[in-house]
């Protein structure tokens, strides 16, 4: 099989869906690789690491999308691609399609075949999904504690103080993947960090695993409103899987906290688990509620493409190989958390509850 790598077009977008690492296996399991000249740049990696590792290189997204049996990219195709989509061939990628009707209409008059990263499935984990919460949520306290420094606006507070002093209190919402990263690694710059969740055999484990070193909370409006007016730091990391974010932290909890006090809701990405939390960029990624400042960037691995390049195609490759080596078909009948992954096919919508949020049916 050939697998068609071009360069990302959504704006900022830095990521590359492969690795010279991921073109060797591809290359040892007898496929070809073609990838878009400059496509790893934004992620540190040149076009003679892919050439080193056994690919091609095209020259433009025409002739690679051209080339491609399976394309694989990082996310939903854009405008400038739309007339690239073919029948003939498999789309692996992110595509959140019930947010882009736009690109849904693409694929579906196209017939392409459109396998989406962020509904494959093991077991109850999403595993498409996870390697990007682990990196916004260890990004949130590396955030959190820039964003307490007195020049950012905050209110100059250091994680873990010194000999002395108090360290800061960071409390997080939503103990899942996200939330115990954010939370591990306030713990590991010597903060003071308290972590809620909902469901208390999650908390089990993060008592088990931390032994102590965070402390954990059941998620309640009381307890929530409790630990967050004397926090330095707050960190939402909740998920209602299908819904929009729940509203934990209100205006009037906002209004207590310290001045220069931070909240970085990592949930924006589901309409944010904050009062007043609306989506901000990288170029501008703080604003100001109360006396407090927000950071809610909605694509918070964008700022480190190098991890996240890395931490995404380590997740990807095994199941986009075994693409490569059965065929779809083949792959999603031996494995039903990749089926769960068929978004589109033939012009239409496999995918029920994406079907049903487009309106279409399936
Ligand atoms: P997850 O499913 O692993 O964890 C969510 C946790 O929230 C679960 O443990 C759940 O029990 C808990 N929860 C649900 N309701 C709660 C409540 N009322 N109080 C306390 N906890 C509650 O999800 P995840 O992978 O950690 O993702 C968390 C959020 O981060 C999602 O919205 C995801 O889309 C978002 N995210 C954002 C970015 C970004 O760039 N901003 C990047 C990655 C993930």
């Amino acid at each position: 099989m050939i697998i068609a790598v071009p360069q990302e077009t959504k704006n900022n977008e830095l990521r590359v869906a492969i690795t010279p690492a991921g073109v060797s296996e591809f290359v040892a399991h007898g496929h070809q690789v073609v990838i878009q000249a400059g496509a790893g740049i934004g992620s540190g990696i040149e076009d003679a690491h892919y050439l080193e590792a056994g690919a091609r290189i095209a020259a433009d997204a025409k002739t690679t999308w051209a080339a491609g049996d399976m394309v694989l990219k990082v996310k939903e195709p854009t405008e400038s691609e739309y007339g690239l989509l073919r029948a003939d061939q498999v789309l692996f990628t992110y595509l959140h399609l019930a947010a882009s009707p736009e690109c849904a209409d693409a694929i579906l008059a196209a017939g392409t075949t459109a396998i989406a990263y962020e509904t494959v499935r093991r077991g109850a984990a999403l595993p498409l999904l996870a390697p990007m919460s682990e990196v916004a949520g260890r990004l949130a306290a590396q955030i959190g504690a820039f964003t307490l420094q007195e020049p950012s606006g905050g209110s100059g507070i250091l994680m873990g103080g010194v000999p002395g002093t108090r360290p800061a209190k960071v409390v997080v919402i939503g103990g899942g993947v996200a939330g115990e990263n954010a939370a591990a690694a306030s713990a590991g710059l010597g903060a003071d960090v308290t972590i809620f969740d909902v469901n208390l055999a999650r908390l089990k484990e993060i008592d088990t695993d931390y032994r102590g070193r965070i402390k954990t909370l059941a998620s309640s409006k009381h307890a929530i409103a409790r630990e967050v007016a004397d926090a330095d730091l707050v960190i939402g990391s909740v998920l209602i899987p299908g819904a929009a974010a729940p509203k934990l932290v209100t205006l009037d909890m906002v209004e207590k906290m310290r001045p220069g006090s931070v909240l970085v809701d990592i949930a924006i990405d589901q309409g944010g688990c904050f009062e007043g939390s609306h989506p901000t960029t990288h170029a501008a990624p703080t604003y100001k509620v109360h006396d407090a400042l927000y950071y809610c960037v909605t694509n918070m691995p964008g700022a480190v493409p190098q991890t996240s390049t890395a931490a995404l195609t380590n997740a990807t490759l095994p199941y986009a190989l075994r693409i490569a080596d059965k065929g779809w078909r083949q792959a999603m009948a031996e494995d039903a958390g990749l089926a769960n992954g068929l978004m589109a096919h033939a012009g239409s919508v496999v995918f029920a509850p994406v079907a049903d949020a487009l309106g279409r049916e399936h």
